[in-house]
């Protein structure tokens, strides 16, 4: 795929539930797990169509160097951001991260990642940053035993999940905006999955949990 992509006009990516979002590419990126494979959210739709996918890598490029001015102000202006709308962060987009959330104090960073290490330097260095480690029934014991806040996601029908504190959302298998029709609600669910909420704003849970 060509690569080449010029600055586009805004950095963050419009979403309907999450207001905005950095995307990130999953090729490079995502670690990901065996229900990953199948059920990725970003591996078809628009997120998978070729001028997304080129914004994608021009924003893991832009995020791993240190001129973050223009996302700086972009941030600024919304009450929250989710990280890695698609894809997964890396180490070298670190020192930006704690870069865009010390310097956009009322803005509430947050989202999940599969990898610890990555969650383990950022959730919670600045109190508006925050990422769950999010694993699904396939995710490695590595990733399980992790002792800070969890998600599951995809949850998929039949899925036996521990009773837990560390979890704080699910997110059930959706295709196309509907949850798969054999799928049980549990408390836990995120509900902008179930269409209960308008959008994250009116959520918030995923930068509020205890
Ligand atoms: S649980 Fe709430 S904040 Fe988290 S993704 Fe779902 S709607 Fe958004």
């Amino acid at each position: 795929m060509n690569l080449i992509f010029t600055r586009p006009h805004k950095i963050l990516s419009d979403n309907s539930k999450t207001i905005v979002s950095l995307n990130l590419p999953i090729h490079g990126h995502c670690r990901p797990t065996e229900i990953c494979l199948r059920k990725c959210y970003a591996k078809s739709g628009h997120l998978a169509f070729p001028l997304p996918v080129r914004k994608q890598y021009w924003v893991s490029k832009y995020l791993s160097q240190p001129n973050i001015k223009d996302l700086i102000e972009e941030c600024r202006s919304y009450q929250a951001v989710r990280l890695s709308g698609s894809g997964d962060l890396k180490q070298g987009h670190i020192p930006q991260v704690l870069k865009l959330a010390r310097e956009c104090p009322k803005t509430e960073f947050w989202g999940m990642t599969r990898k610890t290490e990555i969650a383990s330097v950022l959730t919670n260095r600045l109190p508006n940053l925050r990422l769950m480690v999010s694993i699904d029934r396939s995710s490695p014991s590595k990733a399980r035993d992790w002792a800070g806040a969890l998600c599951w996601g995809p949850r998929m029908p039949g899925d036996s999940i521990p009773q837990d504190t560390r979890f704080k959302v699910f997110f059930p298998c959706h295709q196309s905006g509907r949850v798969l029709k054999n799928m049980e609600p549990m408390d836990k669910d995120c509900p902008g999955v179930w269409h209960k909420v308008k959008n994250c704003l009116s959520c918030t849970k995923c930068w509020t949990y205890v």
